[in-house]
């Protein structure tokens, strides 16, 4: 079966032809792939910035956002049945017994660091034709979603922020006054820094919980992922025409900011203008371009003045996928255009050289594996 893979030695991209794997044990599942999403981390992987493979091999298969169908299952397997389809997560859990979060199935929050990410980091990942897994990495999607689904992964990194700024937030009185049956967030005012992918389902989650909703990117509207914040009934800002500074004049209190474009001079100038009581939400994972100057005796003053948080946030538990699979259903309902407009092409596997190295060039790109 094909695969693509890196070979970090050699700095080379390769499409493998692999032995397809068979089940392996009682728990294991086998998926055919079906859609394999590309993102910026993928990219850096190429570009051999990250990504490590699995120890005494020279390859790491590479693809962590995906949807499968379970072709056959394990006797002891009861969570999937054949014809499923599935969403894996990312993440496997540390060896290591004093491990608390990855004893408690909350790898997303490894303390060691000997966590394994499919696609990523010590472990082969999806972009590939058949995948064997153990079940309780599988997160069955509604048929309805098949289109979209490969937008689930993406979409629990802003579940997972939005989930701990709910939590972290309670030591506050922030808990809206609202009318019986209005969204929790709807007496906030939050802003997406970035309109890529995670971008612009972090901006639906945040409009679908009520918030008043700003993105803040690079690029002047008219353009398409301005058109998907208009639909959805936020606001679009064009970071490159409009100052941090004129952002908070027009937002007002900025009480929470999602940062999702993995840029740290626009996320540190962003911070500066968080407001009262707000959080600041860190979700990208920046290159290394080398330091940059920032105001460090306002930062800290604001934060403490201002009670403020800041709190980063990477990978999701299996809570956070389900809440995912059950917004990403919303979503769609709620904004089918939209939703599907984050989808901009379909690829067969041929295209992955071009799609992986190339130019960015629409919002997620799928490599499709019929
Ligand atoms: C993936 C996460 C992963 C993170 C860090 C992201 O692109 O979506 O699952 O934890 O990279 O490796």
């Amino acid at each position: 079966m094909k695969a693509v893979a890196v070979f970090p030695s050699r700095r080379e991209l390769a499409l493998l032809d692999r032995p397809t794997p068979r089940l392996a044990s009682p728990h294991d599942v086998v998926l055919k792939i079906r859609d394999v999403g590309v993102c910026g981390t993928d990219k850096e992987i190429c570009r051999f910035d990250y990504g490590t493979p699995p120890s005494r091999a020279a390859h790491l298969v590479i693809g962590h956002e995906s949807v499968g169908q379970v072709i056959d299952i394990g006797p002891a397997v009861t969570r999937v049945r054949k014809g499923d389809l599935v969403v894996p997560m990312v993440r496997r859990p540390c060896p290591h017994a004093g491990c608390g979060a990855c004893r408690a199935d909350r790898q997303d929050f490894c303390f060691t660091g000997d966590f394994h990410e499919r696609g990523i980091k010590d472990a082969h990942g999806f972009m590939t034709e058949v995948v064997v897994d153990d079940e309780r990495y599988m997160n069955v999607v509604p048929e309805a979603l098949r289109d979209v689904a490969v937008l689930v992964e993406p979409l629990t990194i802003a579940e997972k922020a939005l989930a701990q700024v709910w939590q972290v937030q309670q030591r506050l009185p922030w808990a809206c006054a609202h009318a019986a049956g209005a969204a929790r967030g709807s007496c906030h005012r939050a802003v997406v820094i970035g309109a890529g992918p995670v971008g612009l389902l972090g901006a639906m989650a945040l409009v679908n919980a009520g918030f008043d909703t700003t993105v803040y990117s690079r690029g002047a509207a008219p353009n398409p992922k301005a058109a998907i914040v208009d639909a959805i009934g936020a606001r679009y800002v064009d970071a490159e025409q409009v100052s941090v500074d004129e952002l908070a004049r027009r937002v007002g209190n900025i009480d929470l900011v999602y940062e999702a474009a993995g840029a740290s001079q626009v996320a540190f100038e962003a911070m500066r203008v968080l407001g009262t009581n707000g959080i600041f939400a860190f979700t990208g994972v920046p290159g290394r371009r080398g330091p940059i100057a920032i105001d460090t005796d306002l930062l800290m003053r604001n934060l403490v003045l201002k009670n403020q948080v800041v709190l980063g946030t990477v990978n999701a538990g299996r809570e956070v996928f389900e809440a995912a699979i059950a917004d990403l259903g919303v979503f769609l309902a709620r904004w089918p255009d939209a939703v599907r407009g984050l989808i901009t092409g379909r690829f067969p596997l041929e295209a992955h050289r071009e799609l992986l190295l190339g130019e960015p060039s629409g919002i997620k790109n799928v490599l499709v594996f019929a």
